[in-house]
């Protein structure tokens, strides 16, 4: 089974997180208009890299905290993991 470390908690089994997406995605800013192209690159295009990709998490059965890891999506390996308001 895959461990994670949570940046809050440490290393949990993978069955208390859950995954929350593509970590590198940018919200639009807010009260700023945007064309409906841009808002739909927004919420739904998303790119599958192979390889190092930055991810988000959620500790769901833990702290409850989303936090950014870096990860192989081949090999599984997760490199890092920090806080949202971290670099990664
Ligand atoms: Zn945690």
């Amino acid at each position: 089974m895959l461990n994670i470390k949570c940046p809050y908690c440490g290393n949990r089994a993978q069955k208390e997180f859950a995954y929350g997406g593509d970590g590198t995605v940018k919200r639009p800013e807010l009260n700023k208009s945007v064309t409906d192209q841009e808002w739909n690159a927004f919420v739904y295009e998303r790119k599958s890299p192979r390889g190092k990709h930055i991810e988000l998490w959620h500790h769901i059965s833990g702290c409850r905290q989303w936090f950014r890891a870096q990860r192989d999506t081949v090999s599984h390996e997760i490199f890092k993991t920090v806080k949202l308001d971290e670099e990664i």
